[in-house]
């Protein structure tokens, strides 16, 4: 008989919703910190404080939160069969040298192209729901209900658009894993959301000091290639442009990118 704690629920459900948590708190507090207490950091806030941290909006994130991470605990433990058939705890991939697997199955290449198609994915997605007014209001308006952002409101959103989100995260995972014959191992998987994650924290901070990428200080490509937070905090304060997540060009290509204050989107439109 199986030893109960080789289950996929615990080795690939619970496993990946204690990291996830784990890495969402750690993250969350790291930020809070150091925007409280680092000088140099507090100068970058870019709307005022009384702004992001109304009491009334701040206690709504932490409800809208913890309501969310039940709903993840649950989808995550559901989705542990899945888990388990695509991405094993260990694989021989990194000793693969030929043929597809040794294109695809370095960490650096899965890594770029995860980080390309989740926020291509993740960015026509976000433009959908500020087009069409329906969907709006069923999958997105709750997310801008905070118009300055603060990072505990980070996970505040839909369970829709968590689970689109989700979709969108694990989209290159998947792929990956049936071009590999099911040998991504989940560590690769638990990289990307960490990642993703820890984006998502720093773009929601309110502070114009983090780089969304962490290395990759956006100015090197004249804001036009990588986001910055100010780029997410702007979509937050003028709500229509600025839709892409960790690529600020894709807003360039769409024609939808906020400049002085305003989508140019919306500037050709009216
Ligand atoms: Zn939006
Ligand atoms: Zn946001």
């Amino acid at each position: 008989m199986p030893h109960p704690l080789s289950s996929c629920y615990i080795t690939h459900g619970l496993s990946t919703f204690v990291i996830l948590l784990s890495g969402w708190l750690t993250c969350c507090f790291i930020i809070d910190w150091l925007g409280r207490n680092v000088e140099r950091i507090k100068a970058t806030k870019i709307q005022p404080y009384e702004k992001s941290h109304d009491a009334d909006l701040v206690n709504l994130a932490r409800r809208t939160v913890i309501r969310n991470w039940i709903a993840v605990g649950v989808q995550t433990c559901l989705a542990a069969p899945l888990l388990e058939a695509a991405f094993p705890l260990s694989s021989p991939l990194n000793k693969s040298e030929d043929g597809v697997a040794g294109m695809l199955g370095g960490p650096v290449c899965f890594f770029v192209a995860w980080l390309v198609t989740n926020d291509f994915l993740f960015t026509i997605a976000h433009a959908l729901y500020h087009e069409i007014p329906w969907l709006y209001k069923f999958a997105h308006k709750e997310h801008h209900t905070w118009k300055a952002p603060h990072v505990w409101m980070s996970h505040a959103m839909t369970f829709t658009e968590i689970s689109v989100n989700g979709i969108a995260v694990m989209a290159w995972p998947l792929v990956h894993s049936l071009l590999l014959g099911r040998m991504t191992p989940l560590w690769m998987v638990w990289l990307v959301q960490l990642v993703s994650q820890l984006i998502g924290c720093i773009e929601h901070s309110g502070y114009d000091f983090f780089y969304p990428l962490v290395f990759f200080n956006p100015a090197w490509f004249n804001g036009r290639v990588f986001s910055t937070t100010k780029h997410h905090d702007d979509h937050h304060k003028h709500f229509q442009g600025n839709y892409g997540g960790y690529f600020a060009c894709w807003d360039i290509i769409l024609g939808t990118n906020i400049e002085d204050g305003q989508s140019t989107y919306k500037k050709k439109k009216a």
